[in-house]
């Protein structure tokens, strides 16, 4: 029970009886974070292992976003874009700079960054292809993930997110994930192609790792085809693959820098850990001549490029700098897959460990549709990590950033125990 009075038990009923029911969370009520830990209403503690689905790279209340958030909420937070604001020019430098991009359009959600991205690159082919209008089709893969409006599940391949919400948006054309050659046989069979849209890693069907070559074999065809490139970096951006975004290869800078190795994405779409879990905030960048397509008063949000949102991102950014998160992600991520995979050995239950930098799943040897993960997850609670499936029998692991390596080893023994244990 909290100072306030509201238990755990409380909090669950009063969000049942009050609350529309499109979530099933795993039955722990947050009261407090702090870093990679968080505490319940009642005062136990958790390593926190989804980190609010990778938003929280930086850590829970990371102090130095909590501080510039303060500071500039007592100073101005929205005055929409009518006006001008003194942080959204500082920002738009800041971060052109920092992903290597001529031009960023600022966005609130994850999702509405997609649909700029989406309503971007039809503008682009429209003005740019000849396109006849109302033609333009995007590739996109099986299994995505990209969000939750109309349009976005419109090309989603689960039952669960689009069923029931129809009629659906056209011009959308689905391939099988990691396969490069259903990419060029999509291009070679369809009219009217403007762009293929691309998770680096599919984070939402299991944390689905492409093979190496993947990402640029298919940016490569899309440059044969004049079309975009579209990454949905909103998951594995920002650090978390052990690297600043997914997309850049093998390179381990801080900044968008010149590795050929990198598949520079045309239209690049961040969210989640842009803010370091304080507010919603997302961005789409481009270089002009795609980002200039779009012309004043034909896209927006009221919210979009709000100064406190601004200042957040900026400081969410120099955070992810300064504490070289994406080095930590690397390194740690080879230190958990090494572990688990040892565990592997041993252990019948657990078939496979896979994943890039901090973003890992360990799948369960049993099928999609069992309790296995879930229960696993409800033992895992029991012993002080969080951690949630993403189907029947996949669970992702994917802790703040700022975990240091002792803590790391803690949470692989929890995980070992746990599942020893079932
Ligand atoms: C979470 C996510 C989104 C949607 O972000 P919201 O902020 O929830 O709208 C889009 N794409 C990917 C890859 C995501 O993981």
């Amino acid at each position: 029970m909290t100072k306030e009075g509201i238990s755990s038990k409380e909090s669950i009923e009063l969000e049942d009886k009050y609350g529309a029911h499109n979530y099933h969370p795993l039955p722990v009520v947050l009261e407090r974070g702090e870093g990679v830990y968080v505490w319940d209403a009642e005062g136990k503690k958790y390593f926190d292992f989804l980190s609010a689905y990778s938003a929280v790279n930086q850590g829970h209340c990371h102090p130095k976003i909590t501080k510039v958030l303060i500071e500039q909420a007592q100073k101005l937070t929205l005055t929409s874009r009518a006006f001008y604001n003194t942080a959204l020019g500082k920002y738009s430098k800041f971060m052109t700079e920092y992903f290597g991009y001529d031009k960023v359009l600022p966005m609130n959600t994850g999702a509405e960054a997609v649909e700029t991205a989406i309503k971007l690159a039809r503008k682009w082919a429209y003005t740019h292809k000849n396109i006849p209008e109302n033609q333009a089709n995007i590739i996109v893969c099986e299994q995505n993930f990209h969000g939750r409006t109309t349009t976005i599940v419109s090309f989603s391949s689960d039952p669960d997110s689009y069923k029931g919400f129809g009629p659906f948006t056209p011009g959308f054309i689905k391939i099988p994930y990691n396969d490069s050659d259903a990419l060029k046989k999509a291009f070679a069979e369809n009219n009217n192609v403007i762009g293929f849209m691309v998770e680096p890693i599919q984070g939402e069907a299991g944390v689905v790792v492409p093979d190496e070559s993947y990402l640029s074999d298919c940016f490569d065809i899309c440059k044969e085809n004049d079309a975009l490139f579209i990454a949905d970096e909103v998951q594995t951006g920002i650090a978390r693959t052990g690297r600043l975004l997914a997309t850049c290869g093998n390179c381990t800078c801080e900044a968008f820098c010149e590795d050929k190795k990198q598949t520079r994405a045309d239209i690049l779409i961040l969210g989640k850990a842009l803010s370091g879990g304080a507010l919603p905030i997302s961005a789409v960048l481009a270089d002009d001549e795609v980002m200039l397509s779009i012309k004043p008063g034909e896209h927006g949000s009221t919210y979009g490029g709000n100064p406190l949102a601004c200042e957040v991102a900026i400081a969410a950014l120099e955070v992810v700098r300064d504490e070289k998160l994406s080095e930590r992600a690397f390194h740690l991520g080879e230190v958990f897959r090494r572990e688990i995979n040892a565990f592997i050995e041993v252990n019948d239950l657990v078939t496979l460990v896979r994943g890039k930098g901090l973003l890992n799943a360990i799948v369960i040897n049993d099928t999609e549709t069992s309790k296995t993960a879930w229960n696993i997850c409800m033992k895992l609670r029991d012993n002080g990590l969080l951690a949630k499936p993403t189907h029947g029998n996949i669970i992702r692991f994917a802790p703040p950033l700022v975990i240091t390596e002792e803590e790391l080893m803690e949470c692989i023994s929890i995980i070992k125990k746990t599942i020893s244990e079932f």
